[in-house]
């Protein structure tokens, strides 16, 4: 995406590029303008040709011409045009200033083809050396191989800093825009990432690999505020006989359904975990008393809900086996415990909740 929108600009694709050659166009109007009023027939003529030139790339961008060529054409002419004035009218009209401008524009363009910013220091010592071999040629303070007017001379001066102004404060801060949006975007991947690693994708609850710090955190909650925190362990009961009877993928929508709706019975604050293969687990933050309700309430909705699977409707319970926090427990006593408790829920008869 980056790179699209990027060579367009580079390239000069697209509508919204083509007004920064037409305004390029503009500028030299107004310098052949000028020269005219000058009496310049040759800068005016160069400014002539310079302007047909950028209306010309502006019309094939609009037509969204796709050539690296053209920007290659474009830094020609630029050069050009900046040599030839700065000869002809030496160091006082600051088109020294223009070359400088030039500098921010390229180490945007290497940034945003790709290209590297071993070309763009290229570019920019090219500049320099450009301007370092004209401004001795023509270093004399009132070297000028024209007359041209003081008014002409000003207005000149005010063009060309307006329009180094306008170039690197333009090209710097898109250069600051791009950065800021892709980071943006980078951040963006970043959390789906993060996102889907710690997601079960089959059931969209926490997976495994999550579940070591959110307990942690609620034992250090515990302990340092003295906050309750519950373990449940939920297992479906007699799963193997859904999946041998109507299939695996049966028994795939089977758990999903479960995991949704327990999802939609515990609180916001709680933590739904995919243990293992048909086993939840739920940190509820809550004493054993509210966790063996929510645990009864998830109970309830399973064994009145049911899925419908190639026309049959399928009714499955789960049993629950509960632990609550209690001072000087630690994290594999508690999971014991509630193994424990779900191992007696089964042995009982199933569908129950043991706290
Ligand atoms: P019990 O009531 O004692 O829990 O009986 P059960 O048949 O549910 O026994 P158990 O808990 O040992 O069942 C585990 C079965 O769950 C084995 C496996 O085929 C099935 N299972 C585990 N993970 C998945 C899964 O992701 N999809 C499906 N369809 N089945 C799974
Ligand atoms: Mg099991
Ligand atoms: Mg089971």
């Amino acid at each position: 995406m980056k790179t699209l929108e990027i060579l367009d600009l580079a390239k000069g694709k697209g509508k919204p590029y083509a007004i920064l050659y037409h305004l390029t166009a503009v500028m030299h109007i107004l310098y052949m303008i000028i020269f005219i009023i000058e009496n310049n027939a040759v800068l005016a003529g160069i400014n002539a040709v310079l302007a047909f030139f950028f209306v010309i790339v502006g019309l094939l961008v609009i037509k969204a011409v796709r050539n690296g060529g053209i920007f290659t054409a474009c830094t020609i002419a630029m050069s050009i045009f900046l040599v030839t004035h700065y000869v002809v009218l030496g160091p006082t009209f600051g088109f020294q200033y223009l070359s400088i401008g030039t500098i921010p524009l390229m180490f945007y363009l290497s940034y945003v083809n790709d290209a590297g910013v071993s070309i763009a220091r290229k570019g920019s010592f090219a500049s320099y050396l450009m301007l370092i071999i004209v401004t001795i040629a023509c270093s004399k303070n009132d070297y000028s191989l024209i007359v041209v007017s003081e008014i002409s001379r000003r207005i000149i001066v005010f063009m060309n800093l307006s329009i180094t102004f306008f170039v690197s404060a333009k090209f710097m801060s898109e250069f600051v825009k791009k950065t800021y949006q892709e980071t943006g975007q980078l951040e963006n991947k970043n959390l789906d990432l993060e996102k889907s690693a710690n997601v079960d994708a089959l059931t969209g609850l926490y997976n495994r690999r999550s579940i070591e710090e959110f307990i942690d955190r609620a034992f250090y909650m515990a302990r340092g505020e003295g906050t309750d925190f519950s373990f449940l362990m939920c297992d479906i009961d007699n799963f193997k006989h859904v999946n041998d009877t109507y299939g695996h993928d049966c028994g795939d929508l089977v758990l999903k359904n479960i995991a949704s709706i327990i999802k939609n019975e515990v609180r916001p604050e709680d933590m739904v975990f995919r243990w293992g293969g048909e086993e939840i687990f739920i940190i509820i933050k809550a004493g054993g008393y509210i966790a063996k309700s929510v645990a009864e309430r998830c109970r309830k909705a399973i064994e009145e809900s049911s899925v419908t699977y190639e026309d049959e409707k399928i009714q499955v319970t789960i049993t629950i086996g509960g632990a609550a926090y209690f001072q000087g427990a630690d994290r594999d006593e508690l999971i014991n415990r509630a193994d424990k408790n779900l191992y007696e829920g089964k042995h009982n008869g199933k569908n129950q909740v043991v706290m």
